[in-house]
């Protein structure tokens, strides 16, 4: 039954469920095919975004988050423009190809503006060569556009769960809170012209297979261009630690991740897809393995070191003792023993939104 699935052309919701249950023996198969689609249709290389989290203050208040508003058990963090600056030009000499700046989630003039300024820097350092890709939660069309003008081209805004039910357990119903309100951000993100990306926690309380297939349908029908999802890790100062006991064991939420990673390339085979750090918080060798079974993106923390153990979303993070440059030689060969080989120096935009570009 699984091999006819794996052919089919187009998936039913039923048929992604089916895979999410699947067994060992029938994982690997679909792990095959995944990597298989993924080598033909973007090729083996993986592509590198330097990661800077430049700030661990947040105005939200998610339930599932270390750094939410009203957990007071961490010391808040700003990098400085200067420190984020020579964090982009460590990316740029070690021709990264691209960087990632991503925060808590801030909303005043003084921050698009800051934010501006800091694109415009990064772009002026690295001579136009640095992608930047930015994750800074919602804002207005009109803060997306002045930074998509500053130079950002890609953008990260994960949708969290596609179901609003599960959205609304997950999160405060209210204004800074608001699932109708982050689409419509996913939508003006489009409308400017960002490549844009999404995704989902895997493993979540109360979330059901059947939510997870939804989460791909729903990836598929938005035309995403690019993912990021990773497994729920829950941390003891959120409102979701209660829910500890009903959560699945962690290694199932890493497989179930694998598979919606492998699934999401069955179904959108020429778009970006991350491996996702919060996969290696459970296996160290996490973010290879999704390399492995479809992902083509991966983001090496570039953070300053002192710093690291501070953007604390979730708990166990790896490799918060360590500066930028252990990281690269370690990531280098892991990414090489798992039979990759890494786009240094090069963008490696999502081919989907060129594809798209193209017809339009
Ligand atoms: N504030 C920005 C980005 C920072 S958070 C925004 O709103 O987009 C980046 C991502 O970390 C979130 O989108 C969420 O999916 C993930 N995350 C937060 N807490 C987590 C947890 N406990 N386990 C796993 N992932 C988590």
């Amino acid at each position: 039954m699984i091999n006819k699935i794996l052919n089919k052309k187009t998936l039913t919701k039923g048929d992604i469920i089916t895979l999410l249950k699947t067994n060992k023996e029938d994982t690997i198969k679909l792990f095959k095919k995944a990597n298989n689609i993924k080598v033909e249709t973007v090729g083996n290389k993986v592509y590198y975004r330097g990661l800077v989290e430049f700030s661990n203050i947040c105005e939200k208040d998610c339930f599932y988050c270390g750094i939410r508003k009203s957990n007071s058990n961490f010391e808040k963090y700003n990098l400085s423009d200067k420190e984020i600056i020579e964090a982009a030009e460590f990316a740029y000499k070690e021709n990264y190809g691209s960087l990632v700046l991503q925060s808590g989630e801030l909303k005043s003039e003084y921050f698009t503006n800051r934010i501006e300024g800091l694109l415009k820097g990064i772009k002026k350092v690295s001579n136009n060569k640095l992608g930047i890709t930015i994750s800074l939660g919602e804002q207005t069309e009109e803060t997306y556009k002045k930074w998509f003008n500053a130079g950002a081209h890609r953008y990260l805004l994960r949708i969290e769960s596609s179901n609003k039910d599960l959205y609304y357990k997950i999160h405060p119903k209210n204004k800074k809170h608001n699932f109708e309100e982050r689409l419509e951000c996913l939508k003006s993100l489009k409308k400017v012209g960002y490549q844009t990306g999404t995704g989902v926690m895997v493993g979540l309380p109360f979330q059901t297979y059947e939510d997870l297939a939804n989460d791909l349908l729903f990836m598929k029908k938005f035309d995403i261009d690019m993912c990021g999802m990773g497994p729920y890790i829950e941390h003891e100062d959120t409102p979701l630690y209660k829910f500890k006991d009903e959560l699945k064991p962690l290694k199932e939420r890493f497989t179930l991740t694998l598979k919606m990673i492998a699934i999401l390339r069955l179904i959108m085979p020429d778009i970006n897809i991350a491996a996702a750090t919060a996969l290696q918080a459970i296996d160290p060798l996490g973010r290879e393995k999704a390399m492995k079974i479809g992902a083509n993106i991966i983001m090496p923390n570039i953070t300053p070191g002192m710093y690291r153990d501070d953007y604390s979303l979730y708990q166990n993070k790896p490799c918060t003792d360590e500066e930028a440059s252990d990281c690269k030689n370690c990531l280098e060969a892991r990414i090489t023993i798992a039979g990759s080989e890494i786009g240094y120096g090069e963008w490696g935009d999502s081919l989907h939104y060129k594809h798209n570009k193209y017809l339009e």
